[in-house]
């Protein structure tokens, strides 16, 4: 009789990198933050210890809708690592956020990942963790 094995796990950030851990705190809760600039009012993502526009460190948190459209993707079809193997085929995409950041994530719940395309609405969903959440993103039905 043999244990069948622990499926493998994903790599999760650290908690303790000065500029991403308080995105990474906050994803706990489930809040997908990014920073805009208090001189400027220049958004910033990701997080950074100053602003990239007038380089100030008046940076404040918001909190993001969630929602967004997909700015480019690529399907995935191999990998060496044990976790994201487990996940193929997958679809990585650069995801415009309705606030404005562009954030680089998995887009997850299609049958067919090549099926995904430029422009297709996406809401946030997450996958939790003990210390903190991944933000995953799920297409949105347009409204027929
Ligand atoms: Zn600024």
């Amino acid at each position: 009789m043999s244990e069948s094995p622990l499926p493998p796990k994903r790599p999760l950030p650290k908690l303790t990198e000065a500029d991403t851990a308080e995105f990474w705190k906050r994803t706990r809760d489930q809040q997908l933050s990014y920073q805009q600039c208090s001189d400027c009012d220049e958004i910033v993502f990701y997080p950074r210890h100053h602003c990239t526009h007038c380089l100030g460190n008046n940076l404040e948190w918001r909190t993001a809708s969630g929602k967004g459209t997909v700015y480019t993707f690529s399907v995935i079809r191999q990998s060496y690592h044990p976790f994201f193997r487990s996940r193929l085929p997958y679809a990585v995409a650069w995801i415009d956020l309705e606030e404005g950041p562009r954030i680089l994530s998995n887009v997850v719940g299609l049958a067919d990942p090549a099926t995904l395309e430029i422009g297709q609405s996406v809401e946030v969903e997450w996958e939790p963790h003990e210390e903190l959440s991944i933000p995953l993103f799920k297409p949105v039905s347009a409204p027929v």
